[in-house]
């Protein structure tokens, strides 16, 4: 009897699927992925898989970026319904608004947007790259969307205006201060680091702020032992992986993020099996999508 690892590889073969899956998955989907990354990792892998099926195991805009730049291919997702509450809080009809008051900033959109409002952006961000992003872009005024922390964290350091969107991620926004000193009283040793897409007390007092990439490659490289790692419980998996000698701790409470965790190994294999659910984007809205992620991935 084949176990749900054997199953998942027998269909990768047979349907020539490839599987990316997001740092924030459950660990039994990341054990089975082709490729594990954060969203500026996950967008530029997507242009170079040859298989005829990309499944793509995160919350739906990001299998939207799949399909936007590589829209020859067959993009699925487990579950169609895996959305994200921080890309809720931007629509297309506000950002036109704030065009029309801000005719002279230019429109940086974080990647946790639907395609829609990428699509009426001048450029993409992600959490590894806001700062340059607002830095390089060619205007003194800028409005970042949607999350005001991300925005706010990188605003401290760069000499332009800089107009916050009032979204956040609710995950990481609940990690305050004092979720994290609860547990750094018990392990006074530990360092602490963070999501930028916590709230700014939290920022402002971390050892260390990074993408979740950024906070995998640091604890990899760090000579310290014990962090207490500030962002979507997942990301220890990886941390494991590239540092197994090393403790990782989370605040409490944990954060966790639903949205990810609606992808399982039952629907992941339903989703091989029946080819369902297959990901669209409107050829109009992913053109002009992908004009602005091109901005972000051309920036030199
Ligand atoms: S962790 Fe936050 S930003 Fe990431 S998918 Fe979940 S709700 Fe969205």
């Amino acid at each position: 009897m084949e176990d749900f690892k054997e199953r998942i590889q027998r269909l990768k073969r047979e349907k020539d699927a490839f599987i990316i899956a997001h740092y924030y998955q459950r660990r039994e989907i990341q054990e089975v992925a082709d490729f594990i990354g954060d969203s500026l990792e996950l967008s530029r892998k997507c242009t170079e898989i040859p298989n005829r099926i990309i499944v793509f195991c995160g919350v739906y805009f990001m299998a939207e970026i799949a399909k936007i730049l590589a829209p020859e291919k067959k993009v699925l997702i487990p579950y169609r319904n895996a959305g994200c509450l921080l890309a809720d809080m931007a629509i297309p009809e506000e950002i036109e608004k704030a065009k029309k008051k801000h005719p002279d900033a230019k429109i940086i959109a974080y990647v946790n947007t639907y395609a829609e409002v990428k699509a009426a952006s001048d450029i993409i961000c992600t959490s590894a790259n806001a700062g340059e992003v607002i830095r390089k872009v060619d205007a003194d005024k800028v409005i970042f969307l949607p999350d005001k922390n991300l925005g706010a964290y990188h605003k401290r350091s760069v000499n332009k205006e800089v107009i916050l969107w009032n979204g956040y991620c609710p995950v990481h926004n609940r990690i305050t201060w004092d979720s994290i000193e609860r547990v750094k009283k018990r392990h006074p040793d530990a360092l602490v680091i963070v999501h930028p897409e916590c709230p700014p007390d939290v920022t402002e007092r971390a050892d260390f702020v990074g993408s979740t990439s950024q906070l995998v490659n640091f604890v990899e490289k760090s000579p310290h032992k014990k962090f207490i790692v500030g962002t979507e419980e997942g990301t220890l998996f990886k941390m494991q992986k590239v540092a197994p000698n090393k403790e990782f701790l989370l605040p409490d409470p944990v954060p966790l993020c639903d949205q990810m965790k609606m992808i399982t190994p039952s629907r992941l294999i339903t989703c091989l099996e029946e080819e369902i659910y297959e990901v669209q984007v409107p050829q109009d809205v992913a053109e002009r999508a992908k004009r602005a992620i091109e901005a972000m991935l051309s920036l030199k």
